[in-house]
């Protein structure tokens, strides 16, 4: 809902039709991160249905998946006018967006396709041409995750050399898939403070001759678990 009325980029908000936000299984495992909608997508609202995204979906039709099984989103949310390159500040404008939806779906494999998604991930300038097929962990806001660069599909449609080397990097995803989560960092453990407020005003369980509580402590953030507002602060995503 924030990001359909969203106007931090004036030129995309005003030539857009709609806001492309992402699609697919909001508990996936394996969230590919694109670069921007173009024509197609923009009227449809939904990413990856112009004929890149066709091929996107035979691929994963090779490996035994539906684009129903992972979540799919791009680095913009908007279609740049003519399908030019998505600028610098558009791209830190949408950040955000992406860095939720990854902290929200939890991913395992983040597979970035094409330069844009890579350099932005990775915080690096390095090209897709030196960094494809080649994973990594990073830890973005506070979970750690699996980098799969990848050529985009829509600069394989046209050269055949790189459908090869897409086709053969995305073979290699359930193996990556199979390894599950990486080692996740330590997470300083934040104090409930309503639990506390709670627990300081309800009466000594000794007192009343009960069972003694635990003292509070952090909620364990498992896949799926909702996060307090102050810890989404403290990871500095909003
Ligand atoms: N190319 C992209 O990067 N994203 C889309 O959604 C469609 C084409």
């Amino acid at each position: 809902m924030q990001a359909r009325s969203c106007t931090r980029c004036p030129e995309l908000a005003a030539t857009r039709k709609t806001v492309v936000f992402g699609a697919g299984n909001a508990d996936a495992e394996l969230m590919f991160v694109g670069e921007a909608p173009g024509a197609s997508e923009d009227e449809q609202g939904v990413p990856f249905v112009g004929r890149a995204g066709k091929l996107l979906e035979q691929l994963l039709g090779e490996i035994g998946q539906k684009r129903t099984d992972v979540f799919i989103a791009n680095t913009l949310k908007c279609r740049p006018p003519g399908n030019r390159d998505p600028q610098p500040i558009e791209i830190q404008n949408c950040e955000e967006y992406l860095l939720r939806q990854v902290e929200l779906i939890q991913p395992t494999v983040i597979c970035t396709l094409g330069n844009f998604s890579t350099k932005l991930l990775r915080g690096d300038p390095t090209g897709i041409t030196r960094l494809h097929g080649q994973p990594e962990v990073i830890v973005l806001g506070a979970r750690a995750v699996r980098l799969y660069p990848i050529y985009h599909p829509a600069a394989a449609l046209y050269t055949p050399r790189m459908l090869e080397t897409l086709r053969e990097d995305f073979m290699r995803l359930p193996e990556l898939l199979a390894l599950g989560p990486p080692e996740q960092p330590a997470v300083p453990v934040v104090p409930d403070l309503a639990e506390a407020a709670e627990l300081a005003e309800a009466p000594d369980p000794s007192e009343l001759g009960g069972a003694t509580t635990p003292p509070p402590s952090g909620r364990p953030q498992s896949k799926g678990a909702r996060q307090d507002e102050s810890e989404l602060d403290q990871l500095g995503l909003f």
